[in-house]
């Protein structure tokens, strides 16, 4: 039996839980334990409420307990819970794909479900690495990835992600990678968006007619590298990179992880670009934020390539036990209608625009290094000398102790080193945006000015 919420919630939820990303001596001294949501809040086990400014993780898009959300979860439920992808499907699996195909880039035709992020990253990786064995091309075996990338926590997508912090420790189990520079115009030694991505393009293309031969695909974040800091890249750059792809006969992998589904401000971010991808991957909003389901999208020429006799040893032996949920798929499809019933795509343009004017005032706080935004993904970067660039020291934790001070104030969010993420759900009024982002100004003044910002230091 389930046992009843009690006050000593916090303390088994020390004794017992080891949470994602987190330092639990970090968690021991300040826990959290959220009880329900509603909208864009979020209430904990004191009946307190939070923004929830990051979208539970980059996620949510309606807002919590969503009733046409709640409501297809509720009627596949009354149909059927699981039932496995092994060699065979369900009704809400092909309704689903056939959606997903009719908005996707097109040239996508193919859907291969699983269930995270990481894992649609790992089956594209596959796919691509099997391909080229698939049309007897066996050299072609490496992945091109670029500096800051990020893919997800298994082995497969940690080894094309590319943040020291984050992935130096498990190199050794790793497979290698060709790596090439990602367009940082904030720190390019220029400051010139167009000059740092005419850098890398070249770097990109050498690296391309060097290795062209051996390399089976290059993986890319399109438009906002997100982990690394909500790193934006200049226009053009991406469709270069496309272009690049197909002069040296390499597979575009473009992750869609974080930017699909109206992040950006279009459905997918690869769409701003005009470019379509070998394969695409995708998850977090692909369900509203409710279940895990992802998928990695593909073309025919890829599908193809595994289509034969059995004896041809062409199977793609990939797959996991809830991969293609129904429950997860009724909710994503639900999810989709809402994109048209309740027009989010316009939106999102409208509420970035919100955002956009909003954090234009902010200039004059001098912490504040660079404004990164796209759609509604942004990141703040916080520096402790905005003239040379030069970062807080990492031990001052700033974008740590900005978003406790966040929390304190009512809001959730995480930071990526010292720049602040801000995600809100993309049905977000326009008034809560700009509550939220009043919530992050004040809590970002606070710890960067005297006094607060002296006993943040001591803390450290
Ligand atoms: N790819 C990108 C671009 C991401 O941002 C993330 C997560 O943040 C992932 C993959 C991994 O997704 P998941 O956490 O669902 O495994």
């Amino acid at each position: 039996m389930v046992q009843p919420f009690s006050s000593d919630v916090h303390t088994r939820s020390q004794a017992h839980l080891w949470l994602p990303f987190t330092q639990m001596k970090d968690y021991d001294m300040t826990p959290l334990i959220i009880t329900h949501g509603e909208g864009v809040k979020l209430y904990d086990t004191t009946g307190r409420a939070y923004y929830d400014a990051f979208s539970s993780v980059w996620l949510n898009v309606h807002g919590h307990r969503k009733h046409a959300l709640d409501q297809a979860i509720v009627q596949q439920l009354s149909k059927v819970a699981h039932t496995t992808s092994l060699g065979m499907t369900h009704d809400v699996a092909v309704h689903l794909a056939t959606k997903l195909v009719s908005l996707a880039p097109s040239g996508l035709t193919r859907v291969f479900y699983s269930d995270s992020g990481a894992t649609s990253v790992e089956v594209a990786l596959k796919m691509a690495f099997q391909y080229w064995q698939n049309v007897g091309r066996p050299e072609k075996n490496t992945f091109v990835t670029m500096e800051g990338n990020y893919h997800g926590d298994t082995l497969g997508a940690v080894s094309v992600g590319n943040i020291e912090r984050f992935h130096a420790l498990y190199r050794p189990l790793l497979f290698p990678c060709l790596r090439v520079p990602f367009p940082d115009a904030y720190r390019h030694p220029s400051g010139d968006a167009h000059v740092c991505a005419a850098d890398c393009i070249a770097t990109i293309e050498n690296t391309l007619a060097q290795h062209g031969h051996q390399i089976a695909a290059l993986i890319v974040e399109p438009l906002v590298q997100g982990a690394s800091g909500m790193r934006l890249m200049p226009p053009g750059f991406l469709r270069d990179v496309a272009r690049l792809c197909k002069q040296y006969e390499v597979l575009l992998i473009c992750d869609e992880v974080a930017t699909g589904f109206g992040r950006t401000g279009t459905l997918f971010a690869c769409e701003q670009e005009g470019i379509s991808p070998d394969l695409m991957t995708v998850a977090k909003g692909l369900t509203g934020g409710y279940l895990p389901v992802a998928a990695t999208l593909t073309t025919s020429r890829i599908y193809d390539a595994f289509y034969d006799d059995y004896e041809a040893g062409k199977t793609l032996f990939h797959g996991h036990s809830y991969t293609g949920n129904p429950l997860g798929c009724a909710v994503a499809l639900a999810n989709l209608q809402l994109f048209e019933e309740e027009n989010i795509l316009a939106h999102v343009q409208s509420s970035a625009q919100i955002v956009r004017e909003t954090l234009a005032t902010w200039r004059p706080i001098a912490a504040i290094g660079d404004i990164r935004q796209l759609g509604l993904m942004v990141g703040i970067e916080l520096v402790e000398n905005r003239h040379t660039k030069q970062s807080y020291p990492s031990a001052r934790r700033m974008g740590y102790h900005a978003t406790q001070r966040m929390r304190e104030l009512g809001l959730l969010t995480r930071p990526l080193g010292d720049t602040i993420v801000f995600m809100p759900p993309l049905a977000s009024t326009h008034d809560e945006l700009r509550e939220m982002l009043h919530i992050i100004r004040q809590a970002i003044e606070d710890v960067t000015q005297p006094p607060y910002s002296s006993l943040v230091a001591n803390k450290a």
